[in-house]
């Protein structure tokens, strides 16, 4: 009897539905028709795929989108590193090398060793760590150089803190750390034995302390969200002299490793350092000053032994998949040693290996389709702003103008970073990521005073992503996120702008979220909005908050909750969603009116509504969902809920009925 009502049920949903067996069949396969859209759209988009979706061993999520495309690149990838081509070849054969690795044990990192262990002052275990930092491994700040924030054209110095070895959360939520605490010090006594040669007695007590200095740095550091307002609202140039008297232990002796003048007093744009937060700088220059030399010493070494811990022996990397592999992420099985090789040479030599995957796998019909759609969605957010009713007129016309000062970067960068003067050595692995590391610091800090790029790359090509930088006021949109299911030269319209073009329209939004709306076209943080508009967005902003903190986020194992999403932590992205699939929806609809599509009126919409759904299908381990809670994005499911929800088109598509799930009467309208 229960079969039969689940069944005539199902009926009555596929009949309203209507036309899943008009749907294209790449769409109709991943679909579960029984599911009612409106109550549930994620499991009508996704229901059919996710009954069968298995999570490899080796991952802790697996997805629609992002990891088919992954999978295919990483084939790509593989045939580009089998093949004779200088640097890779070189690179990639010294991180496969395991019977090497295992018999030079920690001698690559020796000498950095010997300098950590015979320093004997507070200044000499600094000056080692910044040195350190040049090769990448920060201990407790970062110089970085990039478009100064109040003058976008000029790259000048910056100060950040550098990164914990976890995530900051992990330490400051008492039931995280709780339960990672033995693990965690597990990992260090490991490393502390193995790499360090200490007996087990020293390892635990040097664990305890590093521990116990995290845990305080944890407490200093700026919260993500913190980290995000500061980036709007706090600028503080300096001179070095003035921030060598001020923080001489954080950057003071930071600055003179890097070959600065400490005496420098004067400040122009070859001779300034800008720091986010004052009050962030003045917390680690206290908590560096508090700590001893020996304890200096210990922090230092562990540093730098997590750094290299995937790149010496393989007992070393097999320590750190243990906690972050299996224990963090939740994966079952380590990855191959082939697999580790792969994405860290993306990682090393990203642009390199992107010039060769551009050259395999991207072709100029594809660019040009993708930069006509990108001035499809623009054309079509330019009508957004120009259709809200609550933006005052000077406020749309600035809007307007940064819209009309974007740059978009689509495939690969055309000067890509292929290292000429390199020589990367089969046998040395350590060796080649030192030099690779310390000329990208060179490279980067030789920017300082120059003009800068706006078609500057900050990721490679390979990598199946998209990003909007409020600084240079660029979207980008790599060739590896370019290909099905997010786009293809074959598709309906109605796929192509439901999948990239809700991605293109999603990056668009962000030079206009509530981080990026603070810097203009030309990148400069300069607020263009008058006072009662910005509230109004803010009003508006606020109504995503709620909605999206509302979502409890449920374990797909048992059912019980993970936690609620951060509606504040996640605002940026849910803005980019909620404006982006408005976006792509309202530029489809605009193409359909001059070009031809199959579909009739209301298969295309739906075909729209179901591409961008399927664009964010996953299955996911609960460590993953636990580690996105803590993440700017939410995870897949409830970035469809939240989306659909707000969006009056996808209602009538559907014909959901007032006050259904996805079509509740309160919605949230940002952007238009
Ligand atoms: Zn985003």
């Amino acid at each position: 009897m229960v079969k039969i009502i689940a069944s005539l049920s199902a009926l009555a949903v596929a009949a309203l539905a209507g036309s899943v067996s008009d749907f294209p069949k790449e769409i109709a396969d991943l679909m579960d028709p029984t599911a009612d859209p409106c109550t549930d759209f994620y499991q009508y988009a996704c229901g059919g795929w996710y009954k069968n979706a298995v999570i490899p061993a080796d991952r802790s999520t697996t997805d629609t989108s992002f990891t088919v495309i992954g999978d295919k690149n990483d084939k790509i990838i593989r045939d580009i590193l089998s093949a004779n081509n200088p640097k890779l070849t070189e690179y990639y054969n010294s991180c496969k090398d395991e019977a090497a690795l295992t018999a030079i044990g920690v001698t690559p990192i020796a000498d950095d060793l010997k300098n950590i262990r015979s320093a004997n002052s507070t200044n000499s275990i600094l000056e080692v760590a910044a040195d350190l930092a040049k090769k990448n491994v920060p201990a407790f700040t970062q110089p970085y150089v990039y478009a100064d924030k109040k003058d976008a054209t000029t790259n000048v110095l910056y100060a950040f803190q550098a990164q914990l070895t976890l995530d900051q959360e992990y330490y400051t939520d008492s039931g995280t750390w709780n339960y990672l605490k033995p693990l965690y010090e597990q990992y260090i006594v490991t490393l502390l034995m193995l790499g360090g040669n200490k007996s087990e007695a020293d390892a635990r007590k040097a664990a305890k302390l590093i521990m116990d200095f995290e845990l305080q740095f944890a407490g200093v550091q700026l919260s993500k969200l913190e980290a995000m307002e500061a980036e709007v609202s706090s600028y503080n140039p300096m001179s070095y002299a003035d921030a060598n008297q001020k923080y001489p232990l954080s950057i003071g002796i930071q600055l003179k490793q890097f070959g600065f003048n400490i005496h420098e007093g004067c400040m122009d744009n070859t001779n300034k350092i800008i720091l986010q937060d004052l009050s962030l700088f003045d917390r680690i220059e206290k908590l560096v000053a508090a700590q001893s030399v020996e304890d200096l010493k210990t922090i230092v070494e562990f540093k730098l032994l997590n750094a290299y811990s995937t790149s010496l022996t393989p007992a070393l990397a097999t320590a750190n998949w243990k906690l972050f592999g299996k224990v963090i992420n939740g994966q079952k099985a380590e990855p191959s040693r082939e697999k580790r090789c792969s994405d860290d040479i993306q990682t090393m030599l990203g642009e390199l290996v992107g010039d060769y995957f551009v050259k395999a796998s991207f072709d100029s019909t594809s660019a040009k389709r993708a930069d006509e759609m990108v001035l499809a969605l623009e054309a079509s957010f330019k009508q957004g702003i120009q259709n809200a009713t609550w933006l005052d007129t000077e406020t749309r016309k600035n809007g307007l103008t940064k819209l009309s000062k974007f740059v978009h970067l689509i495939g690969s960068p055309e000067n890509p970073q292929t290292y000429p003067t390199l020589s990367l050595d089969a046998k040395d692995y350590v060796g080649n990521r030192n030099k690779i590391n310390s000329q990208d610091t060179a490279n980067n800090l030789a920017l300082i005073g120059t003009k800068v790029d706006r078609h500057k790359w900050s990721s490679p090509a390979s990598e199946v992503n998209a990003w909007y930088s409020p600084r240079l006021n660029s979207i980008t949109f790599p060739a590896a996120i370019l290909q099905i299911p997010f786009f293809n030269g074959k598709f309906e319209p109605a796929q192509n702008f439901g999948a990239i073009g809700m991605v293109i329209g999603h990056e668009i939004t962000h030079g206009f979220d509530n981080s990026g709306r603070n810097y203009d076209g030309d990148g400069n943080l300069n607020p263009w909005w008058s006072d009662e508009t910005a509230l109004e967005f803010n009003k508006k902003a606020q109504c995503i908050v709620d909605q999206y903190s509302g979502f409890d986020v449920i374990s797909e194992l048992t059912g019980q909750s993970l936690g609620h999403v951060n509606g504040r932590l996640t605002l940026g992205e849910t803005i980019a969603d909620n404006g982006g699939l408005k976006t792509a929806f309202r530029a489809y609809q605009n193409y359909i009116q001059s070009n031809p599509t199959k579909f009739t009126q209301e298969t295309g919409d739906k075909v729209f509504f179901l591409s961008f759904a399927q664009g964010w299908c996953s299955k996911n381990t609960d460590k993953y969902l636990q580690r996105i809670l803590l993440d700017v994005h939410p995870p897949g499911k409830y970035r469809v809920y939240g989306a659909v929800q707000n969006n009056d088109a996808f209602a009538a598509a559907f014909k959901c009925p007032a006050n259904s799930n996805m079509n509740p009467s309160k919605k949230c309208y940002l952007w238009e």
